[in-house]
This record gives structure tokens, C-alpha cells and sequence, in this order.
């Protein structure tokens, strides 16, 4: 897979806009990666990855390529936005698009900017919860429709998904997302054309005030206690979106000094793109010449085959075999040389499943 997109949601000045701003000034020139689309909601952002760092030090390259998170700041979500309200469904339709989640819900008090909702973070979070479930319901009402009539007609695909089918339309018609329905990989498999937007893995970014990492919030406890009882695998991240404006305008030392200084665990940022990959069961892998050095996005558990693919879509086809070291040998070896004489690389065939940090190279023919 060569590209992770993420799309940012959440109801109107809930600071969305704000974060994607922050994390556009650390974006790269898109033109690097030709599968990036350039738009101004689209903001492609390097995964933060110190292994790349340190293997650009040791190996001899002229250009070195970072893995990239696309995110996608998804504006006009409201209430009644499945039914076609405000940007409504052009709205949904770019979520149906992306990979991943990251839910932004206001948890900071600032009176000079309006909430557009009376309630309090829960009910936030639960009022686009409810649109989003309500716009899957009308797909998969349609869909069970189909289903049914492919059933009559005794087609055995479709006989064998209507239990599936009333199970999800179950989920949604109790307004929770279908990511919490227990599937396998089959049922997953019938579900994919669907591409349904509760069932796309999500991560909630709490936007908090400046000072969360000095003095706790009440309401993001509260927030949280809520999110976990109703689904105990949630993930929550909570992140400053003014703060991360304010820091992206310092340098690396300066910010690194402030981030220390409150206390807080590292760039909200990183942590937010390293989730996005968790998220996804993603791991990276590199491969270097003397002309480039690049980290590379693969889903856990991918072929060396795939994973050529990935560099060039002839790899895949005209695979032979994969030479391979992982980082931290080869970062105690310190050369591609010391390595290979060391007889520290590996020979890996097709059925080699590729893992974090490996360095490849693949051996194709014509
Ligand atoms: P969006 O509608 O979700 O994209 O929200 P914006 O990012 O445009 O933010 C709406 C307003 O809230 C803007 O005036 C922001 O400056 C302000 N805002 C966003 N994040 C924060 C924050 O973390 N703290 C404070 N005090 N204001 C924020």
C-alpha cells in the first residue's frame, strides 16, 4: 500500500481545521509521491521514524524518502448531514474514501468561539457518531434489499451474507457504528464493497485546552469514561490543536525545550501519525541505492512479492528472491559492506513475510 490517508472529522469549530493546519507545516512537497493527490484539504505529512535518521548517517544516499501519512481535513459535517444537510453528502462521501478516522471532538473553553452543539463532549462525539451510523443504515438498507432479492433467486453469496446483513442493519438501527460488531475476515471480506464509514478504523482526538498536560481536565475524564464504557477498545488521543499551531511554528530544539518543559510526551503530531499506522497494523520497511534512501508503508503480515510491488509495480510480477537485514543489525554492522561480509544478509523467497525495520532488496527478472 502506498499510501495511509486519514481523514480528520468532527462538528464545526471543534478545531479541526486548526490541527490539519499544524500538521501541514511539517508536510513534504507532494510531488515526491506521485500517488498524492494535491489539494488544499489534503496535507501529506512524513511518519516520524528515527530508524530512517540514523540509516541516512550510515549508508552513502543523495536523497532520502520519508514514509507518508495523507491527511484529508474533512469540513461540513452537522447534524442532519446524512440526511443532506450542510455539505452533507459530497461530506460523507470523502470519509467512504479514506483509511482511517481521526474524530476531533472540543474539549477546549474558549468563549469568543461558538459551539455549534448544547451538550457536552459525550454528546458531541455521540451526534456524529449518529450521522455517521445513520448514513450507513441507508446504504446497507439499500444493499439488504439486493441481498434479498439475489437470495430468492438462489444465489448462494448472497444467501450466505443476509444473516450478516440483519446483524449489521441491527448495529445501526441502534445507532452504534458496525466496527464494533465481532467479524471475520469473510464477513469482513462481504463488507468491504461497501466501504462503510463506521466500520473504518477510528482514533478520537481530543482537542484540550493548552494546559491539559499541567492540570487535569475534568471533562476529558468524563469524556472518557463515557468513550470506554461503550466501546472498551477505543482509542483516545488527546491533542492541543492550538498548541500544535504554536509549536509548529518553532524550531526542532525549541520545541523539543517547551514540550519538556510541560511535560508533555512528545509532539502531538507524531504521536497522532504513529496512531493512524497502529490503527491500521501498518510497519515500515526500507530500501536504499545510491541514489535514494526510502522508508516504505506495507500492511503487517505482506509478502516480499507485495512488497516489491509496493517500490514498483513490475517487482511483484517478475519477484525472484529478497536480500534482507534487519535495522538493528544492520545499524550495529554500520555499512552495507561490514554487513555483507559479515555474512549478516539474508536470502528470503516469495513466501517471506516482511517485517518492521527489514531492509530489502529484490532480485527481479525481465
Ligand atoms: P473547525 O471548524 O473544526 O475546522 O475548527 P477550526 O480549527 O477552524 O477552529 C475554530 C475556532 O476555534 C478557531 O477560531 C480556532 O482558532 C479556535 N481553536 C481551535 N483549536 C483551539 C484550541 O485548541 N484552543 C482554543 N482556545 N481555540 C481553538
Amino acid at each position: 500500500m502506498a499510501k495511509l490517508s486519514i481523514g480528520i472529522i468532527g462538528l464545526p469549530n471543534a478545531g479541526k481545521s486548526t490541527l490539519f493546519q499544524a500538521l501541514t507545516s511539517i508536510a513534504v512537497p507532494a510531488e515526491s509521491y506521485p500517488f498524492c493527490t494535491i489539494e488544499p484539504n489534503l496535507g501529506v505529512v512524513p511518519v516520524p521514524d528515527e530508524r530512517l535518521g540514523r540509516l541516512a548517517e550510515l549508508v552513502d544516499a543523495a536523497k532520502v524518502t520519508p514514509a507518508v501519512v495523507e491527511f484529508v481535513d474533512i469540513a461540513g459535517l452537522v447534524e442532519g448531514a446524512s440526511h443532506g444537510e450542510g455539505l452533507g453528502n459530497r461530506f460523507l462521501q470523502h470519509i467512504r474514501e479514506v483509511d482511517a478516522i481521526a474524530h476531533v471532538v472540543r474539549l477546549f473553553s474558549d468563549d469568543t468561539v461558538a459551539r455549534v452543539s448544547e451538550g457536552d463532549a459525550a454528546r458531541d462525539l455521540e451526534l456524529v457518531e449518529t450521522e455517521l451510523a445513520l448514513a450507513d443504515l441507508e446504504l446497507v438498507e439499500a444493499h439488504a434489499e439486493r441481498v434479498t432479492r439475489k437470495a430468492r433467486s438462489g444465489e448462494r453469496e448472497a444467501r450466505d451474507s443476509i444473516d450478516l446483513i440483519r446483524r449489521v442493519l441491527g448495529r445501526l438501527e441502534r445507532g452504534q457504528p458496525v466496527r464494533r460488531e465481532p467479524l471475520s475476515d469473510e464477513e469482513r471480506r462481504l463488507l468491504s464493497g461497501l466501504n462503510l464509514l463506521t466500520l473504518k478504523p477510528q482514533m478520537y482526538v481530543p482537542n484540550v485546552g493548552e494546559d491539559f498536560w499541567i492540570e487535569p481536565q475534568a471533562d476529558f475524564e468524563t469524556l472518557r469514561a463515557a468513550l470506554l464504557e461503550k466501546d472498551p477498545d477505543a482509542m483516545l488521543l488527546p491533542v492541543s490543536a492550538r498548541l500544535e499551531a504554536e509549536l509548529a511554528e518553532l524550531s526542532p530544539a525549541e520545541r523539543s525545550e517547551y514540550l519538556e518543559a510541560i511535560g508533555a510526551e512528545g509532539a502531538g503530531l507524531a504521536r497522532l501519525i504513529r496512531a493512524g499506522y497502529g490503527l491500521l497494523q501498518l510497519i515500515t520497511f526500507f530500501s536504499f541505492n545510491e541514489n535514494e534512501l526510502r522508508a516504505w508503508t506495507i500492511r503487517e503480515g505482506t509478502l516480499a512479492p507485495q512488497a516489491a510491488g509496493t517500490v514498483h509495480t513490475d517487482f511483484e510480477k517478475h519477484f525472484i528472491r529478497a536480500e534482507t537485514i534487519g535495522f538493528e543489525e544492520f545499524e550495529r554492522h554500520g555499512s552495507l559492506k561490514s554487513a555483507r561480509d559479515a555474512g549478516a544478509l539474508r536470502f528470503e523467497g516469495k513466501d517471506y513475510i516482511v517485517r518492521d525495520g527489514d531492509v530489502l532488496w529484490f532480485r527481479t527478472g525481465a
